[in-house]
Order: C-alpha cells, then structure tokens, then sequence
C-alpha cells in the first residue's frame, strides 16, 4: 500500500507582470490502487497541479507538501521522483527530434531500474505493448512525438506508462483530441495497469467522456486553483448533465 499525499498545495508561475498565484491549497489523497478524476473547467489549474507534483521549474511551490509514503517530492530532482514511482502523462507530449521511440523507451527504463533490461525480454515487451495499444511496429523507430499526430502523442505517453510500471501515474487530459476508438484504447491501457498492479491514478480531464472508460472512485472538482467540490462517480454524472456553470460566477 502506497500513498501519494498533497497537502495545502500553493503554486504560482512567473509572469512577464510578475508571479500569478495558480493552486491556492490543493488537498488530494491518493491511496494504492485508486482512481482519482480531476475535473474543472479550463485555465482552473488541473495542468498545474500534475506539472508541481512532476517538478516542472516553471512552477514554483509556495506552500504545502507532496508526499510519497512520507517522502518529500518536492525536495526531489524529476529523476529521482521518477524512480520514487511518479509517472506523468503530459497534456502537450514534447517533441525529441533524434531521439527513436526504442532508445527513449530503454533510457528510461535503464534510468528507472538503475540497470539496462535484459534486450530479448524487454524488447518483446515492447512489442507486445505496442500491439495492444494498437501501434505499428515501425513506429518504434520514429523519433519521439516528432510529427506524430495527437492520438499517436497520447498513445505513446500510455505505452511510456505500461512498461515503467509507476506507483503513481498522473495523466493530464490524456483524452482530449481523441476519436472514440483511440479513447478507448487509451482507457484500456489504464484499466490494465489498474487491474494488473497496485499503481494510482489521477485522471486529469475537461470531459466527463473518458470517465464512461475510467471509472473513478472520486471526482475533485477545481475552480480557481481550489477543490470546490469532492464526490464519488456520480459526481462526474452530475458534471456531464449540468457543466461548471454553477462553479463560475
Ligand atoms: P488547466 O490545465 O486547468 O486548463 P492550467 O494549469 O494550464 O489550467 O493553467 C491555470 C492558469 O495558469 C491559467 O490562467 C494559465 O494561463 C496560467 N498559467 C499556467 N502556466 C503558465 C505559465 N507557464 N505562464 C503563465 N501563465 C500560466
Ligand atoms: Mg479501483
Ligand atoms: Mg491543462
């Protein structure tokens, strides 16, 4: 049983009319093997709160704490919170020109276990996560996102997350800019790491749609940089039916 612990989280960004304040003390719980969904209306803070807790410079944390069984994140290099369990699957993949899809994909695995895997066995596994994710083959030897389209973006950030086997995986609106059949592969994807390990998850999305894939056990609404309203499954149903238009003033 693992917990990823965030307490009174307070983060801004500087600006060029100096620091705005973004979160303005976010609490979320996040157990072993639990779905969590963040919602909220765009520009709320949800891509802020994945890039604080991944340690992204550009934000800076004013106040609170981000703890992994105890262990403070925040004092963290984004390496080490890697191999501390932290996996983050970014709304805008970046673009690696040089770098193939195979050699990032074994980097990073070699980074995470402190040891190169074992060729055979890991490049079979990659294969193997590669089909069930619906990817051809060559694209193993395509430079990282480079010219790739929004769906293949999102698909590669699942396949990344499927063979590093985080404790924790944070996925920024994975969703969005996905047709019906790659969302449900992208959720499939999430249920099986969901059912095969004991990792958690915070669904980060706009849309409630993902959600009839994903089934969360608790919603988190953020306004403002702030939980205005906390819910089970059902709480996402009432989001679909009625929007954020009651959150907004
Ligand atoms: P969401 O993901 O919920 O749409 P974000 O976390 O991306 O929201 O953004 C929250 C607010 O912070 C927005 O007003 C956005 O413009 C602002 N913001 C986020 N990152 C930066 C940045 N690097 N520089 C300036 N403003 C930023
Ligand atoms: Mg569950
Ligand atoms: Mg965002």
């Amino acid at each position: 049983m693992s917990t990823l612990s965030i307490t009174n989280l307070h983060v801004q960004v500087a600006t060029n009319d100096g620091p705005k304040p973004i979160l303005k003390g976010v609490d979320l719980t996040v157990g072993s093997g639990q779905v969590h969904a963040i919602m909220g209306p765009n520009g709320s803070g949800k891509s802020t709160l994945a890039y604080a807790i991944a340690g992204h410079p550009d934000y800076e944390i004013t106040d609170g704490q981000v703890l992994l069984d105890g262990v403070d994140l925040l004092e963290l290099s984004v390496d080490e919170r890697a191999r501390a369990g932290l996996f983050l699957a970014m709304q805008y993949p970046v673009e690696v020109p040089g770098v193939s899809v195979a050699s990032f994909l074994r980097t990073a695995k070699t980074a995470l276990d402190g040891q190169a895997p074992k060729v055979r066995q890991w490049v079979g596994q990659v294969d193997e996560a590669m089909q069930r994710l619906r990817m051809d083959p060559s694209f193993a030897q395509r430079d990282v996102n480079t010219g790739f389209s929004g769906g293949e973006k999102k698909r590669f950030e699942i396949l990344q997350m499927e063979l590093l086997r985080p404790r924790f995986a944070v996925l920024d609106e994975t969703d969005s800019g996905l047709d019906v059949d790659a969302l449900r592969i992208v959720s499939e994807g999430v249920n099986r790491l969901h059912e095969e390990s004991d990792a958690g998850f915070v669904v980060i999305t706009h849309y409630t749609r993902i959600l009839r894939y994903i089934t969360p056990d608790f919603v988190h609404v953020l306004v403002d940089g702030r939980v205005a309203e906390e819910g089970g499954p059902d709480l996402a149903e009432r989001l679909e039916n009625e929007g954020y238009d009651r959150f907004l003033a």
